[in-house]
């Protein structure tokens, strides 16, 4: 078992529906033993692209699959909300992104971890900071990414 923190956005259509979605199905996934999911945040997009704000969360869960068979998951998911009912909207609907496996370190051509990406986008840090305990290595990492970031966006939680 290993435990993962995954990031979830969405900026297309019912966000709240495809984020919840993607929960249910991880959640219900034979290989996840435990699963907790951080606050859902408001969040302007990031890179100057204009396009409507997005909804984001993160989840951590303890996963008998590996690095691999979970990026094949989530890219399952993915495709099924696209082509379920948003296909001719753009890849937004729903964006699942492996951010920390353990304590794995790895770049392959399919699969970078930690996420290259991460410590530029507090909407990715903010949540992932509710859900790791302090014992955790992802504590203290994201802790000093936070501390660090270029990030100025505005980011909004829902209570
Ligand atoms: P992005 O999330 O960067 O906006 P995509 O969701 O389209 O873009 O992902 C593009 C590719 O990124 C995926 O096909 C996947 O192989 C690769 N990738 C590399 N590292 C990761 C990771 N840690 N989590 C998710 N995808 C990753
Ligand atoms: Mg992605």
């Amino acid at each position: 078992m290993t435990i993962a923190y995954l990031s979830l956005g969405s900026n297309v259509g019912n966000r709240r529906r495809h984020l919840l979605y993607a929960i249910s199905r991880l959640r219900a996934d034979v290989a996840t033993k435990e699963l907790q999911v951080a606050s859902f945040y408001i969040t302007e997009p990031v890179g100057g692209v204009v396009q409507d704000n997005f909804l984001n969360t993160a989840v951590r869960l303890d996963t008998k699959r590996s690095a691999e068979s979970l990026l094949t998951f989530i890219h399952q998911i993915e495709q099924q909300q696209h082509r379920h009912r948003f296909i001719h909207w753009g890849p937004r609907t729903l964006d699942l992104d492996i951010i920390f496996y353990g304590d794995v370190q790895m770049q392959t051509e399919t699969l970078t971890i930690p996420h290259p990406e991460a410590k530029n986008r507090r909407f990715v840090l903010t949540p992932i900071a509710e859900l790791a305990t302090d014992t955790e290595s992802v504590s203290q990492q994201v802790q000093a990414w936070l501390a660090v970031t270029p990030d100025q966006t505005k980011i909004i939680k829902l209570v």
